[in-house]
């Protein structure tokens, strides 16, 4: 809006009118005083101000509106009959008016000046806005910077506290904080510290993590610069995460050193159990054998039922030896491999013949889907039969209301695989997670049915070092589906 300030009202009138007729929107006052009230009262683009008033003249009018912080940026047109004189032009730009136009008024050249300072106050007014946008995005980011540097003074000082070596990275990869820990095991802050020589690169690792932004988790041998001997630590490098994109990289070294000797005892413990227990179950099982044999055929006596559930309890003691040997070499990594050409369908046939032979009345479905498995793989036939066979017997000891179980082959591009589907109670998700890893058992069911939570396991490193997969589908109340996979080296 425009002020006018005349105190002639014919005056104001005709400026009036002139503006209007261009679409400004006008006000107008008739004295210093009224122009004053005025002000503090509206906002005003432009001031068309009259030098000649009695009581306040326009100068003085101007002097006290460069006095008021909202008042001293409205830019000011002094109109003038008489004072056209240098000097008094001179006053009215040093009291804070920025134009002069000397009466009679050309209207055009009037307008011209209005438009321009209106434009020039559009523009100020639009300048203001954004240095105020931009003053408050400083302080937010300003706020937002103390928030971070608080937050990593908050992370530095809890991983100082931690009895792990710990360290932080950027999200590159470059090591940017160490606790003090750490300079017990390495002499730069930039460096890993040193691995045994058998063991595998931490950064080498760590690139192929980062590749897919995700957490490291390996087994390296570190020692203290002073000291002599390597202990196994736990390296965890784990990615923090802001809108999905990696932000950070926080790492620990906890040393399992402890944890391992006494792993390793127990495994050694147990292939030593196992072993010695199967020497002298291989003579009872001949000795309970020759019993049989010695039984005369027609003796109708509870003696013949009894040895065949012994017989029955020996077998079952003889697979659990056997998964515990398993696991005994899997550990020591002497799990090996004997394979040979065999084809996998005939395979799961007699397999199915022998299930349905000890299980009577379980009805067995095979499918297959893809092309026929004709051609013989290359694989541990012994091995697949014990996994199948594992997945077979669990859907039948885990779900025993299923009345059906169903076996299907699909033969993809590169691989085979093999899926034992039943419609039992099936597994919750969180179980799912850790059904492969060794001695786990679902707590749920451990109570009803008895095992070990080995089999699982061992079936996975059989299958892994077969370079296959193993894997669950699985809906708690919907039954399961086991499934491996074999890549399909032919014969
Ligand atoms: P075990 O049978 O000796 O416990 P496994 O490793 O074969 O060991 O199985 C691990 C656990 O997985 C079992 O204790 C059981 O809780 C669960 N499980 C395996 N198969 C099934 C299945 N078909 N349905 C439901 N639970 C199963």
């Amino acid at each position: 809006m425009i002020l006018i300030v005349d105190d002639k009202a014919e005056n104001i009138y005709s400026l009036k009118k002139l503006l209007e007729a261009k679409n400004f929107s006008v006000d107008t006052a008739m004295s210093g005083e009224e122009t004053l009230k005025k002000v503090l009262k509206n906002n005003y683009a432009l001031i068309i101000l009259d030098v000649q008033m009695p009581g306040m003249d326009g100068f003085e009018v101007a002097e006290t509106l460069s006095g008021f912080s909202k008042t001293k940026n409205i830019p000011i047109i002094f109109l003038s009959a008489v004072n056209t004189d240098k000097k008094f032009i001179t006053k009215g730009y040093a009291s804070g008016g920025i134009d002069y136009v000397t009466k009679p008024v050309d209207p055009d050249i009037l307008l011209l000046k209005v438009k321009t300072f209106y434009r020039l106050y559009e523009q100020t007014l639009i300048l203001n806005e954004t240095q105020k946008n931009l003053q408050s995005e400083i302080e937010i980011r300003k706020k937002v910077q103390e928030e971070l540097r608080k937050k990593v003074e908050h992370l530095h000082f809890t991983l100082e506290s931690l009895p792990q070596i710990a360290f932080t990275a950027t999200e590159e990869g470059d090591i940017d904080f160490v606790n003090k820990k750490w300079f017990g095991y390495s002499v730069t802050d930039k460096n890993f510290p040193p691995v045994h020589p058998e063991d595998k690169d931490i950064f080498q690792e760590w690139s192929i993590a980062m590749l897919t932004d995700s957490l490291l988790e390996m087994e390296v041998r570190i020692k203290k610069i002073n000291g002599e001997a390597y202990r196994f630590h736990l390296l965890r490098i784990v990615p923090i995460k802001e809108d999905g994109r990696v932000v950070k990289w926080v790492g620990t070294f906890t040393d399992i050193e402890d944890q391992k000797q006494i792993e390793k005892k127990k495994d050694e413990f147990l292939s030593i159990a196992s072993h010695e227990l199967k020497t002298p179950l291989t003579s009872i099982k001949a000795y309970v054998q020759l019993l049989e044999r010695s039984l005369k055929a027609e003796d109708n006596s509870p003696v013949g039922t009894y040895i065949h559930r012994v017989q029955s309890q020996l077998d079952k003691l003889q697979n659990l030896i056997t998964d515990l040997l398993d696991i005994s070499k899997i550990e020591n990594g002497k799990l090996k491999l004997n394979k040979r050409p065999f084809c996998l369908s005939s395979l799961i046939d007699n397999v199915v013949n022998t299930i349905k032979h000890t299980y009577g009345n379980v009805q067995l479905e095979i499918l297959q889907e893809g092309e026929r498995l004709d051609r013989e793989i290359i694989a541990d036939e012994n091995r697949v039969e014990q996994v199948l066979i594992n997945y077979l017997t669990n859907a039948l000891k885990y779900a025993p209301d299923s009345d059906k179980i169903i076996i299907k082959t699909e033969k993809m591009r590169e691989f085979v695989k093999v899926s034992v589907t039943d419609f039992g109670t099936g597994i919750s998700e969180n179980n799912q997670k850790s059904i492969f890893d060794k001695f786990y058992r679902v707590e749920e069911t451990s109570v009803k049915f008895q095992g070990l939570g080995i089999g699982l396991y061992i079936c996975s490193e059989i299958i892994r070092q077969h370079n296959g997969d193993v894997g669950i589908n699985s809906k708690l109340g919907n039954g399961a589906t086991f499934y491996f996979t074999l890549p399909l080296n032919y014969n």
